[in-house]
């Protein structure tokens, strides 16, 4: 059986976002920027999606710039309210140590040009309160940038509260909703979002392309210079056929949002039932306050790479963390942060779910895993060591 469950990686495209795209490359190729028939019908197109994406964010379409991706959304955001706080001599801003590496290595680089940032610590389960947040405002902050959900574990931050405490405060307010986008409810002005990215291929649309949106009056900074599309904030021309894929497969999502998320909680509880049964596992991430799609364990004494390896040759896709992480030995910042050792880190397996898998694969994945997991720690020298009473189990 052939299962992927590497959902918050990317996604398969759907066929809804497929045929949205298909006249925009075969038909209406036009470049929105020219003068003529063919132009002016692309950008006709781009006039709705931006219509689409804002009317299902819950704002104007003027503060919708489409962008390269959720990466590009989130340094486009974060870069322009640090240029922001710096005409007002505020250069201190606020994020968490769970955030995505987009967010992150963001904030290293203006930390080097002397900006102040506060990483706020993660709890246990995953989550970090509206409360904290308040308390590491400063007179010069100038940003906080919370992510809604996160990618690896799942966790989904009350982002409601934590915009109520920026708005009351002054300072703006950009999330990552990336994991969030399709599946969680967002609605920019009863959560006081005042900047926002998203990415097309997390909700089935296809890869390369995003939006962010900035609320109206925050002038942002370019990150490319040229031509004067997305109202003179990002040249380029306009990716028209993956912008219509996006708005079609988020309009989709949207729309079946609590069915789906119903169903694949259903899945994910499952999932979790039967993981739990392992001796020496442990649940990543709020069990509650989590993405419906999501399950995260670390298990004693094995490796997330061996684990992703014989799990492949099982047919199944999962993951040990972000695919921007794995590729690399270090263990995820993300276990880390919510206070994992180093050698229970790299036991990790993300399953990451969407509405198109089925109860025959969670069956078949509480087969494979628990099998695979034991003949891991079967040929392990420090699982051996821990069962014979030499060296302490870390997960009791
Ligand atoms: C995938 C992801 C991103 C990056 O989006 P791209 O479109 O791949 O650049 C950013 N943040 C989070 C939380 C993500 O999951």
């Amino acid at each position: 059986m052939n299962v992927y469950a590497d959902n918050a990686a990317t996604t398969k495209m759907s066929s809804i976002a497929i045929e949205a795209m298909l006249p925009y490359m075969q038909t209406v190729y036009g470049n929105p920027s020219s003068l003529h028939t063919a132009g002016q019908e692309a950008a006709e197109a781009l006039v709705k999606a931006r219509e689409t994406m804002a009317s299902l964010l819950g704002c104007e379409p003027r503060e919708v710039y489409f962008t390269s991706g959720g990466s590009e959304a989130d340094n486009q955001a974060i870069l322009s309210a640090a240029r922001i706080g710096a005409r007002k001599n505020k250069r201190h801003i606020v994020s968490t140590a769970f955030e995505h590496h987009a967010v992150l290595h963001t904030l290293k680089k203006l930390e080097r040009e002397g900006y102040e940032i506060t990483l706020l610590d993660v709890h246990d389960n995953g989550m970090v309160s509206a409360a904290e947040v308040a308390a590491a405002i400063r007179e010069d902050t100038c940003l906080v940038t919370t992510m809604y959900a996160n990618n690896e574990i799942g966790s989904v931050l009350p982002i409601a509260e934590i915009g109520a405490v920026c708005r009351e405060r002054g300072v703006l307010f950009h999330t990552d909703a990336v994991q969030a986008a399709g599946h969680l409810d967002i609605d920019v002005q009863a959560q006081n979002i005042d900047m926002l990215s998203l990415s097309a291929h997390k909700f089935h649309g296809p890869k390369g392309v995003g939006a962010l949106y900035v609320r109206k009056g925050i002038l942002i900074t370019n990150l490319i210079e040229g031509g004067a599309q997305e109202r003179g904030k990002r040249a380029g021309t306009e990716n028209v056929p993956a912008i219509m894929g996006m708005a079609a497969a988020f309009a989709d999502a949207c729309a079946h949002r609590e069915q789906n998320a119903a169903y694949m909680a259903r899945l994910r509880d499952k999932l979790i039932a039967g993981l739990s049964q392992i001796p020496h596992s442990i649940l990543n991430g709020d069990r509650d306050s989590r993405l419906p799609g999501n399950v995260n364990f670390c298990f004693e004494g094995i490796e997330g790479e061996s684990l992703l390896l014989l799990l492949d040759q099982k047919g199944i896709c999962a993951s040990s963390g972000s695919a921007c992480t794995s590729g690399s030995l270090e263990p995820s910042h993300v276990l880390l942060s919510i206070g994992r050792p180093h050698e229970i880190a790299h036991g990790s397996l993300r399953l990451s779910l969407c509405p198109e898998n089925t109860e025959e694969e969670v069956d078949y994945m509480l087969t494979a895993i628990p099998e695979v997991v034991a003949y891991l720690r079967n040929m392990s020298p420090v699982w051996r060591d821990m069962v014979e009473g030499r060296k302490e189990f870390i997960i009791k």
